[in-house]
């Protein structure tokens, strides 16, 4: 199945809409786009995002903040030449305290977000997630690789969700001509994530800051690659200008173990904390790692920021909040 076989077009924005603008990585898109000159339409239900967020944006000429849920069909002011639909709680503390509307949100938002691009002719570009493969019988993992998911255990109300979206998505474009992208983000950390948020990077840099023992799930030779935002950030706008139908996968190809994350924190950090291990969750991935060969070559994206840098940019963020 060949389905990358476009060139890049450079393209430009005029309106974009983001669902989930007000979250992590929707609050960076929207700042990145405002940037190159579009209007902005922040759809958020505030669900795990904040309106602090956006609160830097709320004065620049053209961003509009929307508080909606995109379980129901919503509508913007403007015409939009770009949806970017990110809404969707993303860390596992938070899917599991809102499964239903993990589920409703990839499913019904993925739906109303893909109506919203349908009714406007506008570009429609899905964030999926390296969690659509699961525990990876593979590795590392290309687009081609389907997945080993457990469609019963506790993740599964994410995992499935977006691999449903993934599925409306692609079906939209099917059927009625919709111009679809679906990207599959792999871990991005940066500034603006939350201490309690339960992801490995901001719960590092947390107890770090608080000389609190770093908490790593069971021996801590589980491995992730993790992308820092700005990085994210281009990858994904560039696939939103391309026509590719995607999947693509976006992330930094440097694998890490927790282990090695967490002392690497605790020594950027300047911290005494120690080391504490508990048990890991529950279908929780031992690996996992992009190859990221066709974004490199269709989008000519590749990650930059080395760990280093990224990591001690956000641990200085967290820094600066909890002054
Ligand atoms: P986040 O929780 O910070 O942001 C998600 C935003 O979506 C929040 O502002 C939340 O309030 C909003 N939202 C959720 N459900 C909604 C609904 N029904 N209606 C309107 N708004 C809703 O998470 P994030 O890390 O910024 O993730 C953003 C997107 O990127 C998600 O779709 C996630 O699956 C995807 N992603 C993120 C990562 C990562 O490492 N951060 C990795 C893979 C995929």
């Amino acid at each position: 199945m060949e389905r990358f076989d476009s060139v890049v077009p450079v393209r430009t924005w005029a309106h974009a809409v983001v669902t989930g603008g007000a979250g992590f990585v929707g609050s960076h898109l929207c700042t990145a786009l405002l940037d190159q000159g579009a209007a902005v339409t922040c759809v958020d239900d505030f669900c795990t995002g904040n309106p602090d967020n956006v609160a830097h944006l709320m004065d620049r000429p053209g961003f509009t903040l929307l508080h909606a849920d995109v379980t129901k069909p919503f509508e913007v002011k403007r015409p939009a030449d770009l949806v970017l639909h990110f809404a969707s709680p993303a860390s596992p503390a938070d899917y599991l305290r809102l499964p239903l509307h993990t589920l409703e949100t990839g499913s019904l938002g993925t739906r109303n977000a893909l109506a919203l691009a349908r009714r406007h002719d506008a570009r429609f570009l899905l964030a999926s997630t390296s969690e659509a493969y699961g525990d990876p019988q593979q590795h590392p993992q290309n687009e081609r690789y389907w997945g080993h998911v457990n469609p019963v255990g506790p993740r599964s109300v994410y995992d499935e969700a977006k691999r449903f979206g993934e599925a409306l998505t692609t079906a939209e474009a099917g059927a009625n001509g919709t111009d679809t992208g679906i990207v599959r983000l792999f871990n991005t950390y940066g500034p603006r994530m939350r201490g309690h948020d339960g992801r490995a990077v901001p719960t590092f840099i947390r107890q770090a800051l608080a000389g609190e023992p770093l908490t790593v799930t069971g021996d801590g030779t589980q491995t992730r690659s993790l992308a820092y935002i700005d990085d994210t950030v281009r990858g994904i706008l560039a696939m939103a200008g391309s026509d590719l139908l995607g999947p693509v996968n976006i992330g930094n190809a440097d694998e890490i173990t927790m282990l090695d994350l967490a002392q690497k924190i605790i020594q950027l950090a300047g911290s005494r904390s120690t080391v504490e291990y508990i048990d890991r969750p529950a279908d929780d991935p031992a690996v996992r790692c992009p190859d990221i060969t066709l974004a490199r070559g269709k989008l000519q994206w590749t990650p930059v920021v080395p760990a280093d840098e990224g990591l001690i940019r956000t641990i200085d963020w967290f820094r600066h909040q909890a002054a």
